[in-house]
């Protein structure tokens, strides 16, 4: 195997033994379109017939990229100097392999986007508490210093509780992911493994793309809460802002997520994964009615349910004809989305630390502040379908209107 690959992480490294690339490549006579593509094994080190390491392998790491951030991971550029590969799978079927490992690899991302979001927000919570600055509006909080905690101050405030409102939110949809993928290998019937494997396939571009654009808005408003300081390099904030960009552009940038969402999983199998997502939203919309304590988190996600709906029936009958409305507003769509689910995991959440509390539950404050955080969720994220809808509904034309040399 012969050829050159760039932006492989960990291409080379001498943290393991071996390295085992999975490299796509054509074979000789193969189909010169995404139809010839194999996939293969190309080990750094040769096995021996005994499983011991034998003979390098002609892989090579020909340089290092420089970048912005994660500079923890070296990102290589590789060169297959006749190296041996082993096909994997079937002959020109390389790609549909591949994407076993791109699809997990994805949520895998989706999770690097929360963790930045999470680790910038507790970061900020700790300097919010720490530094002194101001007065309350409503009068004093702190008399005897000369100033307040910074926490004190709504506008700090909205930043800390739109990074706490995000990161549990993202933590319920990705461990709900993580159920899926588990159920549709080892749920008991093939019916609810399918159903799992919709679910999951329709939900992944949303867990990959929703978490890592709103993971690094966390990041950079978590920067914000240190004021100045967030801009030195001492206080360790502008590392996780750069090292949370990435996940927004690897493993297929967000608005190839997007593309996929609305090109290939709205239509999947006829719809049927988008069909069972939608009836779930509505089990928990209708199982929640009857507790009016729920309603401010339930009529919330209502209204962006519909407007879910209706973006989705607007895609049907104008995207269709006109393939460009599609990837105008595939990014609104899965924004609108990604709320939506948000949205259905904190009505779960209201409703679970709601009964809790009426069980008797022990850990009060707890559950207090799930409820509290809801709220928050449905007053201040949840309005964003209707924005997000009405850009979709725009459609591509002044979008589409100016020639290249305009720009
Ligand atoms: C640090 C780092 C590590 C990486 N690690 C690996 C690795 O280990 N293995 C590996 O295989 N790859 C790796 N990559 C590659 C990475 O997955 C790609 O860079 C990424 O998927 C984007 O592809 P591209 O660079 O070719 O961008 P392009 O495809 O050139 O995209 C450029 C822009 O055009 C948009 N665009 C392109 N096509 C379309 C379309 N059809 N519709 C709408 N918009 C479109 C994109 O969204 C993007 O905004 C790595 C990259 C980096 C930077």
């Amino acid at each position: 195997m012969s050829g050159t690959k760039i932006f492989i992480s960990a291409g080379e490294h001498d943290l393991s033994d071996n390295i085992i690339h999975l490299v796509l490549a054509k074979t000789t006579g193969a189909p010169d379109n995404v139809k010839g593509i194999s996939l293969f094994i190309v080990p750094k080190f040769l096995i021996n017939a005994d499983g011991s390491l034998g003979a390098r392998n002609a892989v090579k790491c020909g340089s290092i990229e420089h970048k912005m951030g994660i500079h923890a991971n070296a990102t290589c550029v590789m060169n297959y100097d006749g190296a041996t590969g082993y096909m994997l799978g079937e002959e020109n079927k390389g790609l549909r392999a591949m994407f076993i490992m791109m699809n997990a690899a994805r949520l895998g991302v989706g999770v690097q986007g929360l963790a930045q979001g999470e680790v910038a927000y507790q970061n900020a919570v700790t300097y919010a508490r720490d530094r002194i600055q101001g007065r309350a509006l409503t009068g004093p909080a702190n008399p005897e210093a000369k100033a307040d905690p910074i926490i004190v101050h709504a506008d700090v405030r909205r930043m800390l509780m739109d990074g706490r409102a995000f990161n549990e939110g993202a933590r319920a949809l990705i461990l709900w992911g993580a159920l899926q993928v588990d159920l549709s290998h080892k749920a008991a019937t093939p019916e609810e493994r399918q159903l799992a494997d919709d679910l999951i396939s329709l939900l992944t571009p949303v867990i990959k793309g929703y978490c890592t654009d709103k993971g690094y808005d966390v990041a950079t408003a978590s920067q914000q809460v240190y004021g100045g300081h967030g801009y030195i390099r001492e206080w360790g904030m502008e590392q996780f802002v750069r090292d949370a960009r990435i996940a927004q552009i690897y493993e297929g940038t967000n608005g190839i997520q997007a593309m996929d969402l609305v090109g290939r999983k709205l239509a999947m199998n006829g719809g049927r994964g988008l069909r069972a997502y939608l009836a779930l939203v509505g089990e928990a919309l209708a199982d929640a009615a009857p507790d009016t304590r729920l309603a401010p988190m339930a009529s919330a996600l209502q209204r962006g349910f519909a407007d879910l709906q209706a973006a989705t029936m607007w895609l049907m009958q104008n995207a269709m004809a006109k393939p460009d409305n599609a990837g105008a507003g595939a990014t609104a769509y899965m924004h609108l989305m990604g709320i939506v689910a948000l949205g259905h995991m904190w009505l779960l959440m209201a409703k679970a630390a709601q009964d809790a509390l009426d069980g008797g539950a022990a850990d009060t404050e707890f559950y207090t502040a799930k409820l509290v955080t809801a709220r928050y969720f449905a007053e201040r994220f949840m309005p964003d379908t209707a924005s997000l809808r009405a850009r979709l509904e725009a459609g591509s034309e002044a979008l589409m209107a100016l020639p290249a040399e305009a720009f």
